[in-house]
């Protein structure tokens, strides 16, 4: 069956790699978005000619403008946060793809939901700052969210529409990043690019940081808390070197289902697009012949603060994840700039976390003040 998809952040690693299934399944694109990378949507454009366009940073809109002036079948193009947010509520597409990275994907997030339409989400950022707005959005509006993050497909997949009261917990797994095993004391001289290389997936840079940090488990332990309804102490990290099992559950008769695969983010991508239907698509299989080890293990907290912050700031409830984050955010950009050294991003993130209650119900606002407060909070602590 063919589809229309709009899909935010094509110019990514998600973004990219959702136009290799949109094109083996022979999909059409509604709309697109990017924010910097003018040359790569003007190739994306012409290959899957969207309806709509939308460039969020102003000098790569009017770059874009000037390249589509006087093109036959040129998209409308839409600019900035709020072009973004109007492009993810358009009638037209069947399922709206989020795959911009940060809690810059937030509000194209609830704008697609709250127009009525499915959401596939990479974005894990919406529902770690917006968890509360992003569920009941849904619920209001009757709409699917389709996770794309490995882990969360993995559990989606292996729960097979299984209701809460029979899950005893999930087994969220994660490679352990790079630098698993070091100690401290050989992590504080680790540079941007020695960071930048993760061993088994090739990302976007600041997931990649995130996997280094094991911040990226600690937002994927928050996503999973919102996307199925279980408390913290029931989602179990596990270390899966491999990055074949891609997380499990664990039902009331301790019966334990997985998911496996090679690492490749087109599988998740394509099942949250061709739901619930499974068809034949781009990756390879996983073969058995020369997959010998599959090892198991525990993550290092004590090494890796910032997945000990994202536990505290889920525990703490409300705005307290949208704080953790926003930190994050903001300490990744200086690592990569090399203004801080890797393990200022664990304890910057800790010390936002540790810094107030956070608790209670937040508006959209709170949400975009808390970021801020955070932000703020990290640079002045440099
Ligand atoms: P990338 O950095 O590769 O891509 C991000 C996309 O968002 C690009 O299209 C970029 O545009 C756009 N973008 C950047 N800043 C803004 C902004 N301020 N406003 C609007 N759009 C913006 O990231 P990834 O593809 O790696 O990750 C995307 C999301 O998916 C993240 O939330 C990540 O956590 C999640 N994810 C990623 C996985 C992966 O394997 N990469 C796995 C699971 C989840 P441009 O390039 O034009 O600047
Ligand atoms: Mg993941």
């Amino acid at each position: 069956m063919s589809k229309k998809i709009t899909l935010l952040g094509s110019t990514g690693s998600i973004g990219t790699q959702s136009l290799d299934v949109i094109r083996a399944q022979g999909y059409e694109v509604y709309g697109l978005s990017a924010h910097s990378h003018v040359e790569k949507i003007l190739q994306q454009i012409e290959e899957f000619h969207p309806k709509y366009v939308c460039m969020t940073d102003p000098d790569a809109a009017a770059k874009l403008d000037a390249a589509l002036a006087g093109r036959a079948n040129a998209p409308k193009l839409l600019t900035g946060p709020e072009g973004l947010k109007e492009l993810a509520a358009l009638d037209g597409p069947d399922v709206v793809l989020n795959s911009v990275v940060g809690i810059a994907g937030l509000g194209a997030s609830l704008c697609a939901i709250e127009s009525g339409h499915d959401l596939a989400l990479a974005n894990k950022e919406s529902l770690v700052t917006g968890g509360h707005l992003v569920t009941q959005a849904v619920e209001k509006h009757g709409v699917q969210l389709l996770p794309v993050d490995s882990e969360h497909s993995a559990i989606f997949q292996c729960l097979m529409g299984r209701g809460k009261g029979e899950l005893k917990k999930i087994l969220l797994t994660g490679s352990g990043g790079p630098f698993r095993g070091r100690p401290r004391e050989e992590l504080e001289d680790v540079t941007p690019e020695q960071a930048v290389k993760h061993p088994n997936w090739s990302m976007g840079a600041k997931i990649t940081i995130d996997s280094a940090t094991l911040m990226n488990k600690g937002l994927e332990l928050i996503e999973a808390v919102w996307l199925f309804g279980l408390p913290p102490e029931k989602i179990q990290i596990v270390v899966q070197r491999q990055s074949i099992v891609h997380s499990a559950v664990q039902f009331s008769d301790n019966s334990i289902i997985a998911q496996l695969g090679v690492p490749d983010m087109r599988i998740p991508i394509q099942y949250a697009l061709t739901y619930p239907a499974r068809v034949p698509g781009v990756v390879p299989e996983l073969d058995f012949t020369t997959l010998k080890l599959l090892t198991f293990d525990v993550a290092d907290e004590e090494t890796f603060r910032c997945l000990a912050a994202c536990k505290k700031a889920i525990r703490k409830g409300g705005l307290g994840p949208c704080a953790a984050n926003g930190a994050n955010e903001e300490a990744v950009k200086l690592f990569l700039e090399d203004k801080i050294g890797f393990l200022d991003i664990g304890r910057l993130v800790e010390a936002v976390v540790d810094s107030d209650s956070f608790g209670g119900d937040y508006s959209l606002a709170d949400v975009y003040e808390c970021d801020r407060m955070a932000r703020a909070f990290v640079r002045a602590h440099l």
